[in-house]
């Protein structure tokens, strides 16, 4: 097999060549995604770039961020052919993220060509974006008639003074007006992510549901996890999942939703319905056991979990040839990566190690 695991402070970039062509006749179906535990893989979450126009503290130093490579990210070409193996053996979600993927030029183009693509029963895949939402007034438009079907945007806070010490960007009207965007172009279900944190934003969690529900989107927060760049994670202050649904709870009724399947986020019906509130409780409440996603870096690597310390390189099979180079070799190393995957993240084990990544490059 070619997919040799690599740690990450052990890996170096490596030099662009000319990557070969996409191969479409050579793709290549050997059966679903299944790890080890039973677990089948049918979401890809793909970051485009570590960079970002914002600079939450929670995810990206304010200064000195170590970038990738540039020559090291993936090509449009490069994205499309691995994104199109994965479709093959099953992946039938792909969410664009970073970093920032509205940054990249290129965006319409990859949208455009990751929405061609279909599954092995020739089903479309469907193709979903994270955001700050900063440049979707602009891009909308486009982005949707090349094919993105459904938009996550991330908001943290609704006062503009609290959003520029957070995010050390005073953007909080642009993202206003891409969430705006958004509800207008009728993707749905439109979804806001907000990290919850003490003494930052934790006493907006009621404003934030009532801003979604009049955009008619779905509010969800997000337990803190340690993938700051920073490496300031500190469990006693992170906000839980119970008191956020405490918070939650003193002001709506709150009904649970089954059917989670492997989605991060357990959701609640708002006051009898129809809006929901999401709760994705990595930390207090793992969903390992359901987990059905991977990642793949802006720089070609492969990973089986946001918290493992191994990655998956692809950039010698795709930029030199490494087990000739072929769709077959990507697929190896794709399995590789998936027999790997462990049962569980291990955050609430004493001896976890946070990944030497923040977020931002890694793909959230
Ligand atoms: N720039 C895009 C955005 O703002 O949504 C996509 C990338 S961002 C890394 C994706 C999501 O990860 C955001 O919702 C962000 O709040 C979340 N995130 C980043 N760092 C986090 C952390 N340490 N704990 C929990 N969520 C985090």
């Amino acid at each position: 097999m070619t997919g040799v695991p690599v740690t990450i402070s052990s890996r170096t970039a490596v030099a662009l060549a000319s990557p070969p062509a996409p191969a479409e006749s050579s793709r290549i179906a050997s059966g679903p995604l299944v790890d080890r535990f039973g677990r089948v893989h049918r979401d890809l979450r793909i970051s485009l770039t570590d960079r970002c126009s914002l600079r939450c503290t929670y995810c990206m130093p304010e200064q000195g961020n170590e970038w990738l490579a540039r020559t090291s990210i993936l090509t449009v070409d490069e994205i499309v052919r691995i994104a199109g193996v994965a479709a093959a053996a099953g992946i039938s979600t792909f969410r664009l993220t970073g970093g920032e993927p509205l940054l990249r030029r290129d965006i319409v183009d990859v949208v455009r060509r990751l929405a061609a693509l279909r599954g092995p029963d020739g089903t479309p895949v469907e193709l979903a974006m994270t955001t700050n939402g900063i440049r979707l007034p602009e891009l909308l438009p486009e982005l949707v008639d090349a094919g993105l079907a459904r938009l996550n945007i991330s908001i943290d806070t609704l006062r503009r003074d609290r959003f520029a010490e957070l995010t050390r960007r005073d953007r909080l009207d642009d993202v206003l007006a891409g969430i705006r965007a958004a509800q207008a172009a009728g993707l749905r279900p439109l979804k806001l992510n907000a990290v919850a944190m003490r003494g930052v934003n934790d006493d907006e969690l009621v404003e934030l549901v009532e801003f979604a529900m009049a955009h008619d989107a779905q509010m969800r927060f997000i337990e803190q996890m340690p993938l700051d760049a920073g490496h300031t994670w500190d469990r006693a202050q992170m906000v839980t999942r119970d008191e956020m649904l405490d918070t939650l709870g003193r002001r709506f009724a709150l009904t649970p939703v089954p059917g989670r399947g492997g989605a991060p986020a357990e959701r609640w019906e708002i006051d009898g319905g129809p809006h929901t509130v999401g709760v994705i409780a990595s930390v207090t409440a793992p969903f390992c056991g359901a987990c059905d996603r991977m990642r793949l870096t802006a720089d070609g690597q492969f990973r089986n979990c946001l918290f493992s310390n191994q990655e998956y390189d692809l950039l010698p099979v795709l930029r030199e040839g490494a087990g000739g180079g072929t769709d077959g070799a990507v697929d190896d190393v794709l399995r590789s990566c998936i027999a790997g995957k462990l049962p569980g993240h291990a955050i609430n084990d004493p001896s976890f190690l946070q990944p030497a990544r923040g977020m931002n490059a890694i793909g959230g």
